[in-house]
């Protein structure tokens, strides 16, 4: 299947909003009608609890779980089902690795992030720095997002316990290839983890090739539903992993002073999970799949290619995105609040993203306070992206 204007029958949000000019996907993705058909059977006919029960019901949704989780594996290329641990998402993902490693953590070892990083892929690493008094260090990127990698090559050293770097930006949404920086830090023993909650929409990922020891990635960005991520993790990675949470069935053996552990990855999963949500991924997965990873992406440049030469023509427009390179773009323009052109656009229906989209140094390092978004779903076409231009320039008069 082909990405563009005609996949919007396919939308719920489209039935009830027919001019909506979705440009926020890259914040969440608008749901496919087999999903929320798929959801709606999760919590109806197919719904029963999961690996605690023996009658039908719950046995046959408990198989159907576990096929979603192998679904899911097979979809990220992992070697095993049992390498994929169900979270909340991917800063529930990241949050479980950052308590999970800690007691690898020794005063004075040394965290690499990069300034670009989500809020997710940063404070869960200031807050267990503050816990085992560790030091952050941080690779810079220059004015239009793109990483000094000799930088980075540089801070990696014997010190090293962790790199956690985001595998493409939400505010670059260029995809970055970490792998040879990775193979270094392991050498010195330390974990590498990609955030993985952009890339995961615009690229065919096989989490094998990556060098990472975790990928984490959300489920509502990728047409799925809310409430549920994924953190995929080499089997000794996630063997290394402490319990944050403790619950049900991620024991074998409860006593009144000490438990012992269910196995990978029911270990790392305590209490109820998201039952519906995972269930529904199977139809996720099948959408998905109907795509060429390869044209998607290929698709998401040239639409931002054609944004950025659009609000160049604009007065003090700047954009901060590479033409071929990006697959989102942020922008701002001078002497207008991003907040005030978002409200004026969303008059209009059109929905894009305004503020500091969760990565407040980022945009520092740009110089920037705030800024607006457009980033792109299978439904866009550059007739949204023409609608858009246009609106903009309609709307800028009011503004300045
Ligand atoms: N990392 C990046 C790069 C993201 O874009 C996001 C979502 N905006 C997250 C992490 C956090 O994802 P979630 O809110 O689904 O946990």
């Amino acid at each position: 299947m082909k990405p563009g204007r005609k996949l919007r029958d396919l939308f719920t949000a489209f039935d009830s909003h027919k001019d909506l000019i979705y440009l926020d996907s890259a914040a969440t993705s608008l749901k496919p009608k087999s999903v929320v058909e798929a959801m709606g059977a999760s919590l109806g006919k197919n719904y029963g609890t999961v690996h605690r029960s023996i009658y039908s019901l719950a046995r046959e949704a408990t198989s159907r779980f576990e096929r979603s989780r192998e679904l899911i594996a097979d979809y990220i290329g992992a070697k095993d089902a049992s390498e994929l641990v169900f979270t909340r998402g991917t800063t529930d993902a990241i949050n479980l690795v950052a308590h999970g490693i800690e007691r690898h953590f020794s005063e004075g070892d040394e965290i690499i992030l990069s300034v670009l990083e989500h809020h997710s892929n940063l404070v869960p690493w200031q807050l267990l720095a503050e816990r085992k008094k560790l030091k952050l260090k941080y690779v810079n990127a220059d004015s239009y997002g793109k990483i000094n990698h000799s930088e980075l090559e540089a801070l990696i050293g014997p010190r090293t316990r962790l790199v956690a770097l985001s595998h493409m930006p939400n505010t670059t949404g260029i995809l970055q290839d970490f792998s040879a920086h990775f193979q270094k830090a392991k050498k010195f023993g330390a974990f590498c983890l990609l955030d993985g909650a952009q890339s995961i929409t615009s690229s065919k990922i096989d989490v094998t090739t990556l060098g990472a020891d975790f990928f984490a990635f959300s489920a509502h960005k990728i047409y799925g539903p809310t409430g549920l991520g994924f953190l995929w993790g080499k089997k000794q990675a996630l063997e290394q992993l402490s319990c944050r949470d403790g619950g049900g069935e991620m024991i074998k053996e409860v006593g009144l002073y000490e438990s012992s552990f269910a196995e990978l990855p029911l270990r790392l999963e305590a209490g109820t999970p998201p039952i519906a949500e995972v269930l529904t991924m199977g139809a996720v997965i099948e959408f998905l799949q109907q795509f060429d990873f390869k044209s998607l992406l290929d698709h998401k440049l040239q639409l931002s290619s054609s944004i950025i030469e659009g609000l160049l023509e604009i007065e003090g427009a700047k954009v901060y995105a590479s033409s071929g390179q990006s697959s989102l773009v942020m922008f701002s323009i001078e002497g207008v609040h991003p907040l005030d052109l978002c409200t004026l656009l969303d008059c209009q229906s059109i929905a894009l993203r305004s503020g500091h989209m969760c990565a407040q140094v980022a945009l520092k390092r740009l110089n920037l306070e705030t800024a607006l978004r457009v980033s792109f779903g299978v439904y866009n076409d550059y007739e949204d992206v023409e609608i858009l231009l246009k609106s903009i320039k309609e709307q800028l008069p009011k503004l300045r």
